[in-house]
C-alpha cells in the first residue's frame, strides 16, 4: 500500500492555557491518500480551521502525530518545522495573503527567495502558466480580481512542489464563478499533476468537486464519504450554522 502523503492519528488541540481551555479537536484520525482530493466539512467551531493548521505545521497539537511524505512532525524542532513546511507544504488562505507591493511573481517566488534560493524568472512563469495567468507576472495584486489574486496564492503554494496543499475556505472570499474557477483549478492540480488537496470549506458545491468530504463534528470525524452530489452534501448539512 502506497504511503499517505498525510496522516493525522489522535490529533487533539486544547486552545488556551489556563482559564478557560476549549477542546478544538478531540480524537482526530485520517489518511489522506497522494493525488487525491478531500474536503473537510463541519459546522463553524468544529475545529476544521485548527485541524488545517495542525495538520499544516502552522500549529502545534497538544498531542496526536501528524506524519507528511513520511516525515513524523512532531519529532522537528521549531527551525526544522519552518524549513519543512517552506519546501513541502502549501498553504492557500480564504483572504489569499498576498504582500501588496510585490508583482504575481515575487509573491510567488517568495518561499523560494525566503528559502535562499535565487530563483530564475522561469520558475514562477511555470507556476503562474499552471494557474492560467501567464500573461500577469508583472501585476500587483490591486491589479487582479479575487479569482485572479487567489490564483497567484495557488501558484506560491505549489512553487515549491510541495507533498500537500491545504486550502482553507479558498472560495470563501469569491464570487461564485470565481470560486467555480479555482475549484477547477484545485481538481487539475490533483487529476492532472497528481497533487494532493485538502481543503476545507463550507459550500456543498465546493465540497462535491472532493473525491472525498470528510465531516467534523465538535472536533471529532463524525463520518466520510466518497463522490457525492452538491445535493446530497447539502442535505447532510443541513441545519448547521442557521440557515446555510
Ligand atoms: P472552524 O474552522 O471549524 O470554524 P476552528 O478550528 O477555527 O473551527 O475552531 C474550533 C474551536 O476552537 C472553536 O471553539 C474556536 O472558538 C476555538 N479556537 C480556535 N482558535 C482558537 C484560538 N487561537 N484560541 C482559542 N480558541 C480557539
Ligand atoms: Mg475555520
Amino acid at each position: 500500500m502506497t504511503e499517505p502523503a498525510v496522516r493525522v492519528v489522535d490529533l487533539r488541540k486544547i486552545h488556551g492555557a489556563g482559564g478557560v481551555t476549549v477542546p478544538a479537536l478531540d480524537g482526530v484520525t485520517l489518511d489522506f491518500p497522494p493525488g487525491t482530493f478531500t474536503a473537510i466539512m463541519g459546522p463553524s467551531g468544529s475545529g476544521k480551521s485548527t485541524l488545517a493548521q495542525c495538520a499544516a505545521g502552522l500549529d502545534r497539537p497538544t498531542s496526536g502525530d501528524v506524519t507528511i511524505d513520511g516525515v513524523l512532525l512532531n519529532a522537528l524542532n521549531e527551525t526544522e518545522l519552518t524549513l519543512f513546511r517552506r519546501e513541502r507544504i502549501g498553504f492557500v488562505f480564504q483572504a489569499f495573503n498576498l504582500l501588496p507591493s510585490l508583482t504575481a511573481e515575487q509573491n510567488v517566488t517568495l518561499p523560494l527567495r525566503l528559502a535562499g534560493l535565487r530563483p530564475v524568472p522561469a520558475t514562477a512563469r511555470a507556476a503562474l502558466a499552471t494557474v492560467g495567468l501567464a500573461d500577469r507576472v508583472g501585476h500587483r495584486p490591486s491589479e487582479l480580481s479575487g479569482g485572479q489574486q487567489q490564483r497567484v496564492a495557488i501558484a506560491r503554494a505549489l512553487v515549491t512542489a510541495p507533498a500537500i496543499v491545504f486550502a482553507d475556505e479558498p472560495t470563501g472570499a469569491l464570487d461564485s464563478n470565481s470560486g467555480r474557477e479555482v475549484l477547477s483549478l484545485l481538481r487539475s492540480l490533483v487529476d492532472d499533476h497528481h497533487q494532493t488537496v485538502i481543503m476545507v470549506t463550507h459550500d456543498p458545491v465546493a465540497a462535491a468537486r472532493a473525491d472525498r468530504v470528510v465531516f467534523l463534528s465538535d472536533g471529532r470525524v463524525a463520518g466520510e464519504e466518497a463522490g457525492v452530489t452538491p445535493e446530497w452534501i447539502a442535505r447532510r448539512v443541513a441545519g448547521w450554522d442557521g440557515a446555510r
